[in-house]
């Protein structure tokens, strides 16, 4: 079951990256025990897409 926290990424995170670091096990279910992440690699390839970025809602400074 995915924790509260990995559906939850504060601003500024990739929400993809962030649900695959800490609802690992489900979102790579599908991989092999030595398969790498497509998402995941293509992210730390080519960047986080912008829409995929929490908006800065919450003004912090
Ligand atoms: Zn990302
Ligand atoms: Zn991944």
């Amino acid at each position: 079951m995915a924790s509260q926290k990995a559906l939850n990424p504060p601003s500024g995170e990739c929400r993809q990256c962030w649900q695959h670091a800490y609802d690992s096990r489900a979102q790579h279910a599908h991989l092999g025990p030595r398969e790498d992440c497509p998402a995941c690699v293509d992210h730390m390839r080519n960047g986080h897409p912008a829409a995929l970025i929490v908006p800065d809602e919450r003004r912090a400074w």
